[in-house]
């Protein structure tokens, strides 16, 4: 939609949560989550997609998504 590079977006992510905390609103992100068992990257601080899960070891990881609210 945005029209940017996945990395692009990235870059941005953390300017765009401290903007949107300034107007009280906030930044949700919804957890890149392996598609091969299940396991949720719930914990992870970073804004990038993990590249391989920790549990099955399988590379098929769900993107995470952001959301305004
Ligand atoms: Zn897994």
């Amino acid at each position: 939609m945005l029209r940017i590079q996945e990395k692009e977006v990235y870059s941005h992510l953390s300017h765009i949560a401290r903007s949107v905390a300034s107007q009280s609103r906030g930044l949700v992100v919804i957890p890149s989550r392996c598609l091969v068992c299940g396991y949720v990257f719930d914990r992870r601080k970073r804004f990038t997609r993990p590249s391989r899960c920790p549990r099955c070891k399988g590379e098929r990881i769900e993107e995470p998504r952001y959301q305004v609210v």
